[in-house]
């Protein structure tokens, strides 16, 4: 725990004050209210338009000769955001791609890396898993002709906790050992803010001869990952929360390097996985890129990039992931404390507590049942946070763009709400 003692004494408008991060709040469009739900679509960066406009006149002034002109030449448009984009997963830039929906890669990357056999056909999730990621799982066992009830294994946290046990997690892995053909786990947990120990599951599904992939919609951009040293197979991710990319923003993927020049593997191949300098000739052999861009398929989509760029370009200049972090514990420490002082008992964090093992979502439950109505209660305040059924109030401070004193005007409206 990085928080220092006397930053806890510290009010939000003497956090604010020295917050180095403070300016950054500006170059975001934030809809008239407190804005806590950047963990589902991240504030617009006002620079989004100028990137899209530099496109659109792109467009207008070059026509298709825009592919192939300038630094910005949209045929190579998506390598534009793989540093950042492998900075902030902590990947080599050549394990990285932007393309496609998160759902999309997941399933691209499922064809690679789910090789069911007769003894191992095995998938691991987490039964709390979003939907999504569950229909992915569940039918690409379909698609291979194995039967969900055999494969699909679901971990679930023990009777009347929320969480799950990092040792839980690490048993299941191993009780299903050699049947276990892929891990498919969450870097953070949608639903309860919980970070998964990612190191230790890859090792552990290594030990038993599984792959390993994560679905990190809550944790890129919200908390370090070293995605390479953890040796982990394969990740995807959503630009639309932590990444502020805006709605249907463009996912991302990261292959390890150790799988990139393996021609073994099986693949879903399009022509923008080929070779770019023999892509035009328009020959029907397949000689794939040498970097995870030869899991695109198609040409990239320039707009939804852009404003990507607009937004990776602000994270950089705020000094990456450790500054963002830095200011998000002292975000998390404060709304804990706040939420102690003034609401007390009558609302329950179910996130773990443990600096170690949660991002900046708060997943807050009303004890007396009433957490429908509070919530109605916050939105028509103008707090922007979310519902989740059956009884969670979600609320992220993002700490490029929100500042101690919303998460001090959050607490107050909150404290009225339960009162
Ligand atoms: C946000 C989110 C998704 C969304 O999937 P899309 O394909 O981008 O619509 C999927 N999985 C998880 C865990 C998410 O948090």
């Amino acid at each position: 725990m990085t928080t220092s003692p006397s930053a806890q004494r510290l009010n939000a408008a003497q956090l604010d004050a020295v917050d180095p991060l403070a300016a950054f709040r500006d170059r975001f469009d934030i809809p008239n209210g407190i804005y806590l739900v950047g963990n589902s679509l991240g504030a617009m960066p006002t620079s989004a338009r100028d990137y899209v406009r530099v496109e659109l006149d792109r467009w207008s002034t070059l026509g298709v000769e825009g592919h192939f002109t300038g630094e910005l030449a949209w045929k190579n448009y998506h390598a534009l955001v793989a540093e950042q984009l492998a900075d902030l997963v902590g990947a080599r830039t050549t394990e990285v791609v932007a393309m496609n929906a998160l759902t999309v890669n997941l399933h691209l990357l499922m064809v690679s890396f789910y090789q069911p056999t007769p003894t191992r056909h095995k998938v691991l999730i987490e039964a709390g898993a979003f939907p999504s990621d569950h229909f992915a799982a569940e039918s690409q066992i379909i698609q291979r002709g194995f039967d969900p009830a055999d494969s699909l294994i679901t971990i679930t946290p023990r009777p009347g906790e929320e969480t799950l046990h990092r040792s839980d997690i690490l048993a299941a892995i191993d009780t299903h050992g050699a049947e276990l053909a892929l891990v498919l786990l969450p870097g953070v947990q949608y639903y309860t803010g919980q970070v998964f120990p990612m190191a230790d599951i890859t090792s552990a599904a290594h030990d038993v001869g599984a792959r390993v992939g994560f679905d990190l919609a809550h944790a890129v951009g919200n908390i370090a990952l070293s995605l390479h040293d953890w040796d982990v197979d394969f990740a995807a991710w959503c630009s639309y929360k932590y990444l502020n990319a805006g709605p249907g923003g463009v996912s991302g993927v990261f292959v390890n390097e150790r799988h990139i020049s393996d021609q073994t593997l099986p693949k879903f191949t399009g022509w923008w996985g080929t070779n770019p300098d023999t892509r035009f000739e328009m020959a029907t052999t397949f000689d794939a890129v040498s970097t995870a861009e030869s899991w695109q398929l198609s040409n990239a989509p320039i707009l939804s990039l852009a404003t990507l760029r607009a937004s990776l370009d602000i994270i950089s200049e705020a000094g990456g992931m450790a500054a963002l972090r830095k200011k998000s514990e002292l975000q998390i420490a404060y709304l804990d404390r706040r939420l102690a002082e003034v609401v007390g008992e009558r609302v329950k964090n179910i996130t773990p507590l443990a600096i170690d093992e949660r991002g900046c979502q708060f997943a807050l439950q009303v004890t007396n049942g009433a957490g429908r109505d509070v919530f109605d209660q916050l939105e028509h305040r103008r707090v922007f946070c979310d519902w989740r059924e059956p009884d969670v109030i979600r609320v992220a401070p993002v700490p490029l763009y929100n500042s101690f004193t919303d998460l001090e005007q959050f607490v107050q409206i909150l404290n009225e709400a339960v009162s």
